[in-house]
């Protein structure tokens, strides 16, 4: 169900009603559109709430169903799309954001460099792991929190927002202390308890789709980070399992314009996990942007060889430089803007 609130009703107006519906055992959860707020009561509704009674509470105008599973994903409770605004950058609202960086921070000076190199062609945000989620636990498993210090000092000094991945609930205050953008990796998309605590860290956060999982599981793990009222959520395509061996994943372009259909959030794509093969990157980059992403998050290393992991699948920044003025091009035929 969604109370839509009549046009001058205040912010405060709206607390206080979600403070009272609480009172009552339901949870309301502030959107707005077109400057009016909406509360989308999310749970605590039976066949027996008498609906009547919300007509009578002065600030609301009127009740809409709310039907789709993904009650705060959907296009339902927002029928326009989600723009976010990270310390003045937009991701949603026809830019495109390019996320770029190493796989893991490996050093100080491989992580300057790399900030170096990818702010001059065109980056926004720079990333990098420092809790890396490897298959093998006798594989590098990331810096840790010098690594993030590393990563915070080269995105200031090359004006990048800054993105690193989360593994675990008990790391979310840290991660969150050092970068603008938490990230849920692919395999912790269904970590219900990791979903419930990092959207109360007051940071975006982007979700990637996990390996099996159909766009359904994905919008309903957004759900789980949207349900603590944060907003700001941003879906990452990044390749499914198929029965397709010759790429790392089958890299699902289709996931843009679908998940923009189904949900008002911003979509990007990884290309770089998404096919983990280095010269593939670039064109499935020209096909998210074809196809309406609203970012891509690409893997880029001075020395790409060199890298600690996923090598196979990482771009020079001379690859990077080229495939951003490939994208400046695309971009004006399909009207999205990319720096
Ligand atoms: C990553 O982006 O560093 C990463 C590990 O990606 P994924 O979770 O998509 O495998
Ligand atoms: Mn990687």
């Amino acid at each position: 169900m969604i109370l839509v609130m009549k046009e001058n009703t205040s912010h405060n107006q709206a607390d206080a009603l979600i403070e009272k519906l609480a009172w009552m055992n339901l949870q309301g959860i502030l959107t707005e559109e077109n400057g009016r707020y909406l509360i989308a009561i999310v749970s605590g509704i039976s066949s027996d709430t008498d609906l009547k009674q919300f007509l009578a509470i002065p600030f609301i105008d009127k009740i809409l169903p709310l039907t789709q599973k993904y009650k705060l994903a959907g296009r339902e409770i927002k029928k326009e799309r989600s723009v976010i605004n990270i310390h003045g950058k937009c991701i949603g609202g026809g830019t495109l954001m390019v996320m770029a960086g190493p796989c893991t921070i490996e050093s100080e000076e491989q992580i300057h460099k790399t900030a170096s190199l990818v702010a001059a062609s065109g980056a926004t945000v720079l990333r990098g792991g420092a809790f890396k989620p490897r298959t093998s636990p006798y594989d590098f498993q990331g810096l840790g929190e010098i690594g993030l210090k590393y990563m915070q000092a080269a995105a200031k000094n090359h004006q990048l927002l800054s993105v690193s991945e989360v593994m675990d609930t008990k790391d979310i205050d840290l991660v969150a202390e050092y970068v603008d953008i938490l990230q849920i990796g692919a395999r912790n998309m269904q970590n219900f308890s990791l979903l419930k605590q990092i959207g109360k860290a007051g940071k975006p956060i982007l979700l990637k789709r996990g390996l099996s999982a159909t766009y359904l599981d994905f919008l309903m793990a957004a759900e789980y980070i949207l349900q603590t009222g944060n907003p700001n959520v941003i879906l990452c395509e990044r390749g499914i399992r198929t029965f397709e061996t010759h790429a790392r994943n089958t890299l699902d372009i289709a996931a843009v314009p679908i998940l923009h259909e189904l949900s008002h959030l911003p979509v990007i794509i990884d290309p770089s996990h998404g096919t983990g093969i280095r010269s593939i990157v670039p064109p499935m980059a020209y096909a998210a942007l074809a196809a309406g992403a609203d970012g891509i998050m690409v893997e880029v290393h001075p020395e790409p060889d060199e890298a600690i992991s996923d090598a196979k699948q990482t771009i020079s920044p001379k690859m990077f430089a080229e495939m951003m003025e490939v994208l400046r091009a695309i971009g004006q035929v399909v009207n999205i803007q990319v720096e």
